[in-house]
């Protein structure tokens, strides 16, 4: 991979480097940059890798627009940044001239014209038409406009990519008004394998195998509750990601979804595939079934002191002294936020007795969790809501038989008191049983895929190295 030092570099210099608007652009849409000369969007400062700041000092970057016939249909995502940045415009291009406009920070259409030396009645007139021309006027950095000009330098054409499916082209007629329309591209979906193993960082190892950089943070996502991955990550850590690649006319425009995940972190292996459920729910589910999220948080507010713990202690029954604590106290400033341990439905939002201000929720059939002595509620929150796990319910406080702010939290199984602290708590909820034979029908098939695919690559790989593989 030694002939893509350069462009690596370059690409991780994006990557990292955060605080320029034109590199915060790349951050965000690299994969899209690096994959879709399509689309126009040539401002990558590919050429000189070692100053990618170079564009910086221009509002608006101006250049013809690349012919995507250029482009090999079979070009590697992560070759792609190579290709030169300008190509002369297409052959069938109208006459005149055709400007590629490169959206800046604080570029505004206005702005636009004025560079280009258009009159301004003509953007009212463009505005004014409605609905999808709107949309002109909220541009975003990076977003490309391609204007045909006539020899006279009059506005004939502008179009404007509304998403990789949908173009919208702005047209002078015979009588000289304007008038828009929108042009449909078919997509195409193909799966791409990418896997690699973890030699100095995780990140290194995606961009070897060409993956967009955002598929890091993406798989992270998945395994988040598995693997640390700041902490974790071994040299010799495999991964294997079988991804979606959105092609269009036959080229890769950007990434989709993840669709089925393996890592080997320290020789344990843990999976994921993507399975949306009949209400439209998408989560990553273990190859048989199981949920790779926690369903409970332990605990429900953050930078908190546990200033009582839970005792099942009886009350002496003639003396009357030992009283239970059937939850845990944690100490924290009035108005600390309080979070839902998990998703649920609120059964109880009120004053009671000794809680004070309590918000209590029904998780399941099973498991339930009460909140005290809250000073105030989360104002949109109500009785019968339902809730995520993580959301604010409510706030610290000290209402009831409170000395002080604090959270008192119960943990409830069946009603019956646990300690929160040492409990097992339970794995999020599984594939439900009425989803689960579809699942695994579509799990098995993900599966296969990626192990085939995984194989080619491994046979791939064999072929083309001059030394034996390691084991
Ligand atoms: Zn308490």
């Amino acid at each position: 991979m030694t002939r893509h030092a350069g462009q690596q570099a370059s690409r991780k210099n994006l990557f990292t480097t955060r605080r320029h608007p034109v590199l915060r652009w790349g951050i965000l849409t690299i994969g899209l940059a690096s994959l879709g000369a399509g689309i126009g969007k040539v401002s990558e400062p590919t050429s000189q890798p070692n100053d990618p700041l170079s564009p910086a000092n221009q509002l608006i970057t101006i250049t013809l627009a690349p012919d995507p016939a250029l482009i090999p249909a079979d070009q590697e995502p992560a070759l792609a940044a190579t290709l030169p940045e300008v190509e002369p415009a297409a052959e069938n291009a109208p006459q005149g001239e055709t400007i590629d406009v490169v959206v800046e920070k604080g570029t505004t259409l206005s702005k636009i014209f004025a560079n280009l030396d258009l009159p301004a009645h003509e953007l009212d007139q463009i505005i004014k038409l409605g609905n999808d021309t709107l949309k002109l006027t909220r541009l975003r950095p990076g977003e490309s406009i391609t204007f045909n000009l006539s020899d006279a330098h009059e506005l004939q054409r502008l179009s404007y990519a509304l998403g990789h499916d949908r173009t919208l082209h702005v047209v002078r007629g015979e009588d000289g008004t304007f008038k828009s329309e929108i042009e449909e591209h078919p997509l195409e979906y193909r799966q791409t394998l990418g896997s690699g193993t973890i030699r100095s960082s995780f990140y290194q190892a995606a961009v070897d195998a060409g993956l967009p950089p955002d598929m890091v943070l993406r798989l992270a996502d998945i395994f988040g509750w598995k693997i640390n991955f700041l902490t974790d990550i071994q040299e010799g850590d495999r991964f294997s990601i079988l991804y979606e690649t959105v092609y269009k006319d036959g080229k890769p425009v950007t990434t989709g979804d993840i669709l089925a995940a393996s890592f080997v972190n320290n020789g344990k292996l843990f999976q994921a595939v993507r399975y949306t459920d009949k209400e439209g729910n998408t989560t990553y589910y273990t190859p048989d079934g199981k949920s790779l999220k926690r369903g409970f948080l332990r605990y429900p507010v953050e930078f908190s002191r546990i200033s009582s713990r839970f005792s099942n202690a009886r009350m002496h029954p003639i003396l009357h002294e030992v009283r239970a604590h059937k939850g845990v106290d944690f100490a924290a400033p009035t108005g600390t936020p309080i979070h839902a341990v998990a998703d649920g439905k609120v059964s109880f939002q009120g004053w009671k007795g000794g809680y004070g201000k309590v918000v209590m929720i029904q998780h399941d059939g099973t498991y339930s969790t009460v909140y005290g002595h809250m000073s105030r509620f989360e104002p949109t929150l109500r009785e019968g809501a339902r809730v995520k796990q993580g959301q604010v319910i409510g706030y610290v406080g000290a209402t009831g038989y409170a000395t002080g702010p604090h959270l008192h939290y119960e943990f409830r199984i069946n009603g019956v008191h646990r300690d929160p602290l040492s409990v097992a708590l339970p794995e999020a909820q599984p594939i439900p049983a009425n989803e689960r034979a579809r699942f695994l029908a579509e799990s098995a098939q993900i599966l296969a895929q990626m192990n085939r695919l995984e194989r080619e690559a491994q046979t791939a790989s064999i072929e083309s190295r001059d030394e034996p593989p390691q084991r």
